[in-house]
């Protein structure tokens, strides 16, 4: 799976949208959030159980103009 069109628009206002990510910092580390298929199970270990699923990085895009923010699971 390909990261989407570079010159996104905005939806909002129609400007240009620039590529970035969010970063989740935790105690000591930092990492990109990741999509997970279906719902949420919890784990008293881990906090949740993702053995077995995918899980696809998610790149972010801000519009320029009004800084709005749109989400892809790019793979
Ligand atoms: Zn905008």
């Amino acid at each position: 799976m390909s990261e989407p069109n570079r010159s996104l628009t905005c939806p909002r206002c129609s400007a240009g949208m620039e590529p970035g990510y969010i970063i989740d910092q935790g105690h000591g580390t930092r990492t990109v959030p990741k999509w997970v298929a279906g719902q949420p199970r919890t784990s008293i270990w881990t906090g949740l159980k993702l053995r077995g699923l995918d899980q696809i990085k998610v790149a972010t895009y801000r519009c320029r103009r009004c800084n709005y923010l749109e989400s892809y699971a790019a793979g």
